[in-house]
């Protein structure tokens, strides 16, 4: 089973939201309630529930390389799960 978390350089941000199309469980979405110094509104995590995956698409959607997506992994081992976190994009 994966998880993933993202960080936001939102001061990168150009407010195309192609991150968000990207997201197939929906959960990068364009903040409603804020924006950048450039003043533009900036993605967000919005995921209570942990459903991102960190499949890294957001990530590599966005031309402006505002997104980085860690991934944590249980991976079955003989001696019990091991916990792998790494950035995939
Ligand atoms: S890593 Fe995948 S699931 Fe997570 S926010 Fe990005 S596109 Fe969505
Ligand atoms: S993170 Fe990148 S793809 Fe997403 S809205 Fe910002 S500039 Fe666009």
């Amino acid at each position: 089973m994966a998880h993933g978390h993202v960080n936001i350089d939102q001061e990168r941000f150009k407010g195309c939201a192609l991150c968000t199309e990207a997201c197939v469980p929906g959960v990068l979405v364009m903040a409603a309630d804020r924006f950048n110094a450039r003043g533009y509104r900036p993605a967000t995590l919005l995921d209570p529930d942990g459903r991102c995956t960190g499949c890294g698409l957001c990530a590599l959607t966005c031309p402006d390389v505002c997104l980085t997506v860690y991934r944590t992994v249980s991976a079955p081992a003989p001696a019990g799960g091991r916990l792998v976190q790494r950035p995939v994009a």
